[in-house]
């Protein structure tokens, strides 16, 4: 079985025949005056059996919005398409609906439409579909294919902590009950950077939200790009709990590969010129948000993770592929 890029390169991008598609190999697609985008949520796969549903729903819109974030897109309105377990009580069905309440208000969007079936498979998953749409920045779309050789390579936040807080739900890892806490708000809740991504657009080269992980989402702005990246482990951004579970590691580099192969981060990495530094840093102060600057594009292709002395350091999980390639 091929991975899950090679299946939608083979099969579904030749149907992407608008020019708006790009060739299926960005976060969402352009259909002007609108950027478009969709992701589907699946029970056991996104979110865990027992997660409060008001989150669901906030989470199923918030992976949409981060996609239009990372283009610079401002979000108006979305599609939904629920596909219920068998037997759903109409209780789980009003908690969903009041989680996409209060997010609406957050993020001031409408639902426009969809569509609303019952599984006739006794436990299938609940699965949800959101369509979103967006219109672009008056800096344009930041699409994944601009980076250049000599361009700074970026990311805002921090790294790791959803990753963090699967494995802690999950009781892979055992950490403090208060990180614990701040590990599975971040994964159950993204926070998608949509003020940042405005600002960024126009001065960015190319950017992506982090969903599969950090060096996998390296990896496909580095191929739609056309270059390599380069990326210094230690400055990748870490949130102190995440620090305090990286200091407990025998193997610094590792751990710090593992940080970045995760995934679920549902924050903005882009390229820039160098020459764009301080307006970089004004767009990061302008919209309150972190942004640091964590390495290199250059010729040539892939991504390597580097340690402090510059050596390639081994990431064998770079990212998540739902084939498992
Ligand atoms: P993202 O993580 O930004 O949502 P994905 O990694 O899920 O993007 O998908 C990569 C690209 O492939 C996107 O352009 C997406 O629109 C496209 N894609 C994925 N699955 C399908 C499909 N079944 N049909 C059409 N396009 C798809
Ligand atoms: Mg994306």
């Amino acid at each position: 079985m091929s991975g899950e890029f090679d299946i939608i390169a083979k099969y579904f991008a030749p149907l992407a025949t608008d020019e708006g598609a790009f060739g299926l190999t960005d976060d969402a697609a352009f259909i002007a005056p609108f950027i478009a985008t969709k992701d589907v949520l699946v029970e056991g796969v996104h979110f865990r059996s027992n997660d409060p549903l008001d989150l669901v729903a906030k989470k199923a819109l918030r992976v949409n919005l981060s996609d239009l974030a990372a283009k610079g897109a401002k979000p108006a309105g979305y599609l939904l398409g629920c596909v219920w377990p068998m037997g759903v009580k109409e209780e789980a069905i009003a908690d969903f609906a009041r989680g996409l309440g209060e997010d609406q208000e957050l993020f001031r969007v409408s639902l426009l439409g969809g569509d609303t079936t019952v599984h006739g498979l006794k436990g299938a998953p609940l699965t949800i579909s959101v369509t979103m749409f967006g219109a672009p920045s008056s800096g344009g779309v930041t699409r994944r294919n601009g980076a250049q050789a000599g361009d700074d390579v970026y990311v805002t936040g921090t790294i790791g902590d959803a990753g963090l807080g699967l494995r802690a739900l999950t009781g892979v890892i055992k950490p403090a009950a208060g990180a614990k806490k701040l590990f599975a708000d971040r994964y159950r809740l993204p926070a998608p950077r949509l003020a940042a991504g405005g600002a960024l657009a126009g001065l960015a080269s190319s950017a992506i939200d982090v969903s599969d992980g950090l060096l996998a989402d390296a990896a496909h702005i580095a191929e739609t790009s056309g270059v390599a990246i380069d990326i210094a482990a230690e400055k990748i951004p870490i949130s102190s709990a995440a620090r305090v579970w990286l200091d407990a590691q025998t193997n610094r580099n590792a751990a710090i590969a593992d940080l970045a192969g995760m995934g679920d981060d549902y924050e903005i990495l882009f390229t820039a010129p160098q020459s764009r530094r301080r307006s970089i840093e004004m767009a990061g102060q302008v919209t309150k948000t972190p942004i640091i600057r964590i390495g290199t594009v250059l010729r040539g292709k892939g991504v390597r993770l580097l340690s402090e002395n510059a050596r390639p350091i081994d990431a064998p999980k770079r990212g998540w592929d739902h084939f498992g390639r």
